[in-house]
């Protein structure tokens, strides 16, 4: 922390630091008097197309949670305002506990209608946020991105597992063009494309490389999950010749410092060693990471190797809170677990790092997360007199082990204030929620129908999952098998 100084912001930038700086005519003076000043934090992962799902499933693994997660009833597919009320509800949660920036890998179901994702995009531009936003939509069918599943399932499950859901790629390219086309580089560049394959197992070759094409072409950050699971380094055993998906996408050709590697757990030295020599960034989610029982990420080892990591949410009801402190907390905890030598465990302040400045590198927005000169204003004033720093003994710890948000007095972005006090100053906070609130119990009866269709899937689900919680892998990134 340094100590009591003046910042000037202009045009959107940090402009000038320094202590005593003479106020310009027309310049707002922000009182930060006792107060910490410091970048936004940054959620580099997160799917908000379930931000009205929050609290509503159990833990689950992720391929069983996945059937619950985007159902594909008629009766579910989202209107604009629908689509518009929950990406806010997000951006209200996120900016009121001091997370100015998001990149949203956002999923539409069935597929990425112009109407729909120009809801989400407006929410944000409304809010004051800054945004990413990318089309996550597999392209395969289910039979194609799982093992195992083609010998379980009885034929008419097969079958109608075998038909891929969404929409085809030229479809899903022209989403892209309009997403380019309409959204990117808005708001003075507070609101930007990205652009998504899900995951490499979840679209063609082909198509992969189109999305590359696009990423190269418009400088755009390119996220895929990878190796979040057991069951996916299975698959690249049963379904790959034996190469992770890391491997596979390098051996395509793909993996670049333009990719964001989202969970990247179950990945082996070689992964790793491939990954920090494309430059690509890793999103950690930890809350995540646990909800689901995926697994604990080699955060470490990835440190060692420089691979730079931004954290993420990854969504409403795979954390279930939209709330970065949490992450950090638990992101600067769990890895304790992972390495005897204690002075191996993370540090309050490379994790504070990748919760800014690791996020400013995946969104590929230069200074970004950070204060420096000509970077971004993207900025949160902490109050050091609320409870999680009295008395303040070590603020990094302080800030990541014992803050929530509840401390987050004002939050700025671009320059923009758009929270004071916890409330939202872009938009009104108690119409959006009464409005959300309405509108999504309306929808109950609907979700809960379309869980009882998904309940004629689940004894293959699990014996797929037990399968591959059966199969030897190089690489063991959960507790349990102590126990085995
Ligand atoms: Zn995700």
């Amino acid at each position: 922390m340094s100590p009591a100084c003046d910042l000037r912001v202009k045009g959107g930038k940090v402009a000038q630091i320094g202590p005593d700086l003479t106020p310009e005519p027309d310049e707002e003076i922000i009182e930060g008097h006792v107060n910490l000043l410091m970048p936004g934090l940054i959620n580099g992962h997160f799917h908000s197309a379930v931000n009205h799902m929050k609290g509503r499933l159990p833990s689950l693994p992720l391929e069983v949670f996945m059937l619950y997660e985007c159902p594909e009833l008629e009766v579910l597919r989202p209107t604009p305002r629908e689509a518009y009320l929950r990406t806010m509800l997000g951006c209200i949660e996120m900016l009121r506990s001091g997370t100015t920036s998001v990149q949203d890998d956002c999923f539409f179901v069935p597929a990425p209608e112009p109407e729909i994702i120009d809801a989400v995009a407006q929410a944000y531009t409304d809010s004051g946020m800054r945004a990413r936003l990318a089309l996550d939509q597999p392209e395969l069918s289910e039979l194609e991105k799982l093992p195992f599943l083609r010998d379980i399932l009885p034929d008419d499950l097969r079958h109608e597992l075998s038909v891929p859901t969404g929409a085809p790629a030229s479809a899903l390219l022209e989403s892209y063009a309009h997403l380019i086309d309409t959204w990117h580089d808005t708001s003075d560049g507070r609101i930007k494309a990205a652009v998504s394959c899900s995951a490499p197992q979840r679209v063609s070759p082909d198509y992969f490389a189109q999305l590359d094409d696009l990423s190269i072409r418009n400088d755009l950050p390119f996220y895929a999950h990878m190796l979040e699971t057991r069951l996916q380094r299975v698959f690249g055993e049963v379904c790959l010749s034996g190469r992770s998906l890391v491997r596979y996408t390098h051996d395509l050709g793909l993996l670049s410092d333009r990719m964001n590697v989202i969970h990247a757990i179950w990945v082996d030295d070689p992964d790793l060693d491939l990954l920090a020599a494309s430059g690509a960034s890793v999103a950690h989610n930890p809350n995540s990471n646990l909800r689901l029982g995926s697994g604990v990420m080699r955060w470490r080892a990835i440190q060692d190797r420089k691979i730079p990591v931004c954290l993420g949410v990854d969504e409403a009801i795979a954390d279930d809170a939209i709330n970065m402190w949490s992450v950090m907390k638990t992101a600067a905890s769990l890895h304790t677990l992972s390495d005897w030598d204690y002075e191996r465990w993370p540090q309050a302040v490379e994790v504070l790092n990748a919760a800014t400045q690791g996020g400013g590198t995946a969104m590929r927005e230069p200074g970004l997360g950070t204060m420096a000169i000509g970077a971004p204003a993207d900025l949160i004033l902490i109050d050091l007199k609320a409870l999680p720093f009295v008395p303040l003994n070590n603020l990094p710890r302080q800030l990541v082990h014992c803050e929530l948000g509840q401390s987050v007095r004002l939050t700025m972005v671009a320059g923009r204030v758009v929270t004071r006090n916890g409330r939202l100053q872009t938009v009104d906070e108690d119409a959006i929620l009464a409005e959300a609130s309405a509108v999504f119990a309306g929808k109950q009866n609907a979700m809960n129908l379309a869980d009882k269709r998904v309940e004629k899937f689940l004894p293959y689900y699990r014996e797929m999952y037990l399968r591959a919680g059966q199969y030897d892998l190089p690489v063991e990134r959960r507790i349990d098998h102590l126990a085995r």
